[in-house]
């Protein structure tokens, strides 16, 4: 099999995914499927929709235009504001879009117009991550102004915590979404499908919380990926935190010291930690580097651990001897390590369900 290679386990993607929609559906909540760290792969999409989620979301109009020409049957979100250079695409291949200006509603309307069909918006609120979202001071007059426009349904509101400051959501912040909803739909005499509470974030609230109001939709991605939940990054209780592998091939072992020698100046990316003298080791090279994933972001296996890497190279040590020129070596990824990974080129994407065994290589 190719390598580098990503391993993906479409049952345990898939047991993640039903297992998340099980719990949340008793306490009203649906699950949007967030394929954006997939590359809008038809395969993980189809996985989380056998596994029960009711659309699917990514941040990426392209993502969402190759699960469209793979003939994915969902219903998809963008769920980053569109592009306003990007309104007829967007309305061309989207039931909804996630957004936060005016500007770019109106012209969405336009577009619908043009092509002569309806286009779902969700209005998304500031809550004090200050990442996207209107002030709540001014969503009444966003959502007078949005129901005016032709060929747009307001479906409902959204907020987005803990991506950029770290807000953990929690009662006040969901309470205040709740409020919010209830008031649009009393001054307006609307009702609003979805109140989309946030992300992966939201699970231990959502798990927890005495209440969870109006909220009746969270928009997952890690967590049906890598089995966990994103505030403290901790195991949920059933999942499978190892759907999703990296493969990379030893290109060089040898014996070396550890203290580099001659003048030392920057290297190829800035300054690193003064590296310390621990004598000589057992120093291997895979085949792999930080143009296709995080280094930082990779957990190796029992016995070995990183010690540096640069674009083509992860450089290793093991306690165990002879990691031979050609062997393999498996490692688990975070999120970060694992979006580098699914956007080289140079990684191939190896499928695994029950009895299946599909590669996809994108360099082909
Ligand atoms: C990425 C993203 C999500 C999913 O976040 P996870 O932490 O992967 O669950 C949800 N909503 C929005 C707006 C996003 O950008």
């Amino acid at each position: 099999m190719p390598v580098p290679r990503l391993e993906i386990d479409l049952d345990k993607i898939q047991h993640n995914a039903h297992t998340l929609v099980e719990r949340l559906s008793k306490r009203g909540i649906s699950v949007t499927g967030v394929t954006k760290a997939t590359l809008g792969s038809p395969e993980i999409a189809h996985a989380m929709l056998q596994a029960g989620v009711c659309d699917l979301g990514d941040s990426r109009i392209k993502n969402i235009e190759v699960m469209r020409s793979s003939h994915v049957p969902a219903r998809m979100s963008l769920i980053r504001s569109p592009m306003l250079s990007q309104a007829t695409r967007v309305v061309t291949s989207t039931d909804v879009s996630f957004n936060t200006e005016l500007e770019v509603v109106r012209s969405l309307s336009i577009e619908a117009q043009k092509l002569d069909r309806m286009h779902a918006v969700v209005l998304m609120v500031e809550l004090g991550d200050l990442r996207e979202g209107i002030m709540p001071a001014d969503l009444m007059t966003t959502v007078r102004e949005t129901l005016r426009l032709p060929n747009i349904v307001l479906k409902g509101i959204g907020t987005n915590l803990a991506c950029r400051s770290g807000v953990s959501p929690e009662d006040s912040n969901m309470r205040e979404l709740s409020r919010l909803a209830r008031l649009i739909e009393v001054t307006f005499d609307i009702s609003l499908e979805t109140i989309s509470g946030g992300n992966s974030a939201n699970l231990q609230w959502a798990f927890s919380s005495a209440s969870t109001g109006r909220i009746n939709n969270l928009r997952l991605g890690e967590s049906i990926l890598l089995g966990c939940e994103t505030l403290q990054r901790q195991v949920i209780d059933g999942l499978h935190t190892d759907a999703i592998k990296l493969v990379a091939e030893v290109i060089e072992s040898k014996l070396k010291p550890t203290q580099p020698w001659g003048n030392l100046a920057q290297t190829a990316f800035g300054t690193g930690p003064a590296p310390t003298d621990h004598g000589t080791i057992t120093q291997t090279i895979l085949a792999v580097g930080i143009q296709d994933i995080d280094p930082c972001g990779l957990l190796p296996p029992k016995g070995t651990s990183i010690l540096g890497s640069s674009s083509d190279h992860l450089i290793v040590t093991s306690t165990f001897d002879g990691v031979a020129v050609g062997a393999e070596m498996t490692f688990q990824l975070n999120y970060s390590a694992l979006l580098r990974a699914m956007t080289s080129p140079f990684v191939t994407k190896s499928f695994k369900s029950t009895g299946n065994i599909s590669s996809l290589s994108q360099t082909a």
